[in-house]
């Protein structure tokens, strides 16, 4: 597409993809830390603005033409700004056209289909964009980390093969090509936080009382199993990113970089369907024109 912001968009997110088929240790090769250097944190607000209003332009042409959806992944551990980068992000756009799940513990109903039933149930419709605060890959994830949460998902004993994980991936991936060929986008971001912001951030939440309900102490209790967490986001990004549903790994350590970075991915993400509005048929022209004749008629009666 020869159009230079789509161009300025896409080398900007690049290094954040993830090549179908590479093999990622998260520790080596992304840092949290990392800014663009040609990006300065004085310009953020005013390019954040601007993000947030392409964002609301594309959405509503995507809405108007009603054919393809945006499926938005959101995954991070605690206190990476998965909540800030949604409400950044979003703050644009017409409430009527995005829809956000948080995806919790399961309940028992959840627990009693396969998995990605729940997922499935919560998928947007066509001319929407669809938010998934954590999502199916917390089955690759919290699920792998802590093995105990298996014997809840009442699998059946050759559903647990030792090769359960690499299924998972293998339906995972298949079931994403299957909604990608249905006309969805399927945009995945991983906010990468480091484990030392992630002690600051958590230390506000303590020390700061408005900032108290936003800690809970399982939080720290997830903390300590840090590289267990590594290790499973580094298998699932190896294993994941395709073609279709590429990975893109956001530095999280600043926040205005990671919000900047999630909208210009989304934003890249809409410019490609470049949506457009309905063009209406000639007759449909031809009763526009009659009905403006009668409304300007009624000015003279
Ligand atoms: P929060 O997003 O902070 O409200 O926490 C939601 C909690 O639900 C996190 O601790 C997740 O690990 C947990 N959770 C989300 N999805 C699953 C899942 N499929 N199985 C088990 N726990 C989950
Ligand atoms: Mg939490």
């Amino acid at each position: 597409m020869a159009n230079p912001r789509h161009d300025r968009l896409a080398a900007f997110i690049e290094p954040f993809r993830v090549a179908p088929g590479r093999d990622v240790v998260l520790h080596r090769d992304f840092d949290p830390r990392y800014r663009d250097g040609s990006v300065k944190k004085d310009q953020s607000d005013e390019l954040l603005q601007l993000g947030v209003g392409l964002l609301a332009e594309y959405q509503q042409r995507l809405a108007a033409q009603d054919t393809y959806g945006v499926l938005v992944v959101l995954q991070a551990l605690d206190a990476a700004g998965k909540d800030g980068t949604i409400r950044h992000v979003m703050s644009g756009v017409n409430p009527q056209g995005v829809e956000v799940h948080s995806f919790k513990v399961p309940s028992p109903e959840e627990l009693d289909h396969d998995y990605l039933w729940r997922y499935a149930r919560n998928l947007p419709a066509r001319g929407h964009i669809g938010i998934f605060n954590r999502s199916h890959y917390e089955e690759v994830l919290v699920v792998r980390v802590h093995p105990e949460l298996l014997e809840h998902q009442r699998l059946p004993p050759d559903s647990k093969r030792r090769d359960m994980w690499k299924r998972r991936y293998r339906d995972i991936n298949a079931w994403e090509h299957y909604l990608v060929d249905n006309g969805y986008r399927v945009v995945k971001l991983f906010l990468n936080l480091s484990k030392e912001e992630q002690r600051e951030r958590f230390l506000a939440r303590i020390d700061e009382p408005e900032k108290n309900w936003k800690f809970s102490a399982s939080d720290i209790h997830e903390r300590a199993y840090w590289d267990a967490y590594q290790e499973a986001y580094s298998e699932m990004l190896s294993h994941t990113s395709t073609e279709w549903a590429p990975w893109y790994v956001v530095p999280a350590d600043h926040k205005w970089f990671a919000r900047l970075a999630a909208s210009s991915i989304i934003a890249h993400t809409l410019i490609e369907i470049d949506p457009d509005y309905p063009k209406v048929s000639e007759d449909a022209h031809a009763a526009l024109l009659d009905a403006k004749k009668e409304l300007e008629a009624e000015e003279h009666t």
